[in-house]
């Protein structure tokens, strides 16, 4: 019989894995406690409708993404695909937003019917963070403050960047789509076919098109900062300098839009260039409209979500390329007999280079298993004592770390070799 498998996209997180999501999780909840704000669950699964009114019908999200499915009695029913739109269901439903300004978070599975790639999956997961009945640039300011304590607590900071803009309220927003549309009709025919699409059901996405001819077209459009109504660039002036203020450092990026219908004023993203092409890990926004356009009273709110699968794999990243090193030299003898040179070398080595980490690789092996272990003991050079060598009183040294030609030198020059080689990699 044939074994079943988990579903294309759908990740199963074992037990090597799971160390990695604790300490992330644990970092998050904690970071909440310490900002006051508190936890609220939310179901996995709520009516199509919600998603379809909160997201937008013309969002790549609602257009083809998210997975709907009729229940037994027939009503649609849709995965959620993010924590938003129920997350502000079910403050209107508990009466939480009225005359109460809650800081809320919540995590867990979110469900996108994409194609799945490193860091694109159909089930991946979120933390998301949302804030309601703040409509000043301090909330703003606080909710991406926090995210950057965040990467220093996990030691993410110099692996992340963030990008800001402001999209303006929904009335400049509108003159200004308007605006794009109209220049952008005139090259229509030259624009990827994504953007010809999105013409006329999401023009703004347009502005975050990957292709080089669009971009080149998008160089004289007219820009969404010229459009802005002054309440919110004197919003997004505040938010600058209070982040300016807290030493959190940002880009301007113009053509920031985000993919979701609901945003006004500020978006973020908090981006890394070293997980490929999804190099998103944190990204949010304010959406003033929202709570009312579900059906509540107007209440400004900002709030952000983060992916954990990237978070996971940017940490990995992280982690792997700081890890600690066991070795400085790693000493391998290739071949009958070299073991008594190879051991001899070392203790030379340990006499003239006394606080270098000298590992001696007991039991031999092949070539091949030999570099792998020196490869993983993080030593800078690895010390090679084949038989010829052995018979020519020679050592091939070769670097593990930097491009750079293999050498062979005697070995009454070894320990001046390594010496050099271990203060270069130091500076
Ligand atoms: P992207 O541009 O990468 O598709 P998005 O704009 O669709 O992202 P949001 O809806 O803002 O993403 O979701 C917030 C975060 O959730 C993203 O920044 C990313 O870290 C994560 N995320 C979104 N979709 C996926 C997915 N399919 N797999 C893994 N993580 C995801
Ligand atoms: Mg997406």
């Amino acid at each position: 019989m044939s074994r079943l498998s988990a579903i294309r996209g759908m990740n199963d997180i074992l037990p090597d894995a799971t160390p990695r999501w604790q300490q992330l999780e644990t970092a998050l909840k904690s970071l909440m406690q310490r900002y006051g704000y508190r936890e609220i669950r939310l179901p996995v699964v709520e009516p199509t409708a919600l998603f379809k009114r909160a997201i937008g019908e013309v969002t790549d999200i609602v257009e083809k993404e998210m997975y709907c499915f009729e229940d037994r009695s027939g009503e649609s029913i849709t995965l959620r695909p993010e924590g938003t739109a129920g997350c502000v269901r079910a403050c209107l439903e508990h009466g939480l937003t009225h005359n109460q300004s809650p800081k809320l978070w919540y995590t867990g599975p979110m469900f996108r019917y994409e194609r799945p790639q490193k860091g694109r999956y159909r089930q991946f997961h979120q933390f998301g963070i949302e804030t309601f009945g703040q409509a000043g640039a301090d909330m703003d300011a606080e909710l991406i403050i926090l995210t950057a304590r965040l990467w220093r607590e996990l030691g993410l900071s110099d692996a992340v960047t963030l990008e800001l803009n402001s999209l303006g309220e929904l009335d400049a927003r509108a003159a200004f789509r308007q605006a794009l549309v109209t220049y952008l009709e005139q090259f229509r025919t030259q624009l990827d076919d994504d953007s010809q699409r999105r013409l006329t059901t999401n023009p703004l996405r347009i502005l975050d098109s990957k292709d080089q001819n669009t971009q080149a077209i998008l160089r004289d459009a007219p820009q969404l900062a010229d459009y802005l109504d002054d309440g919110s660039k004197a919003h997004f002036a505040e938010l600058c300098a209070h982040l300016d203020a807290c030493g959190v450092r940002y880009r301007i990026n113009p053509n920031l839009v985000r993919g979701l219908d609901y945003y006004n004023k500020t978006v973020f993203e908090w981006v890394t260039t070293a997980l490929g092409a999804q190099g998103t890990v944190c990204a949010g926004g304010r959406y003033d409209g929202l709570v009312a356009q579900l059906g509540g009273q107007a209440t400004p709110a900002v709030g952000c979500a983060m992916g954990l699968e990237r978070l996971v794999l940017l940490m990995d990243a992280v982690a792997a390329s700081t890890a600690e090193a066991e070795a400085d030299v790693f000493v391998m003898g290739l071949g009958e007999g070299t073991s008594t040179a190879a051991l001899a070398l070392c203790e030379q080595l340990h006499n003239a280079l006394p606080n270098a980490r000298i590992v001696y690789n007991c039991g031999g092996g092949s070539v091949k298993s030999q570099f792998r272990k020196a490869d993983k003991s993080g030593a800078t050079v690895a010390l090679v004592l084949g038989e010829s060598e052995v018979a020519a009183h020679t050592v091939a040294v070769k670097w593990l770390r930097e491009q750079r030609e293999q050498v062979t030198c005697t070995q009454a020059q070894v320990a001046d070799v390594v010496r050099d080689a271990l203060a270069m990699s130091t500076q």
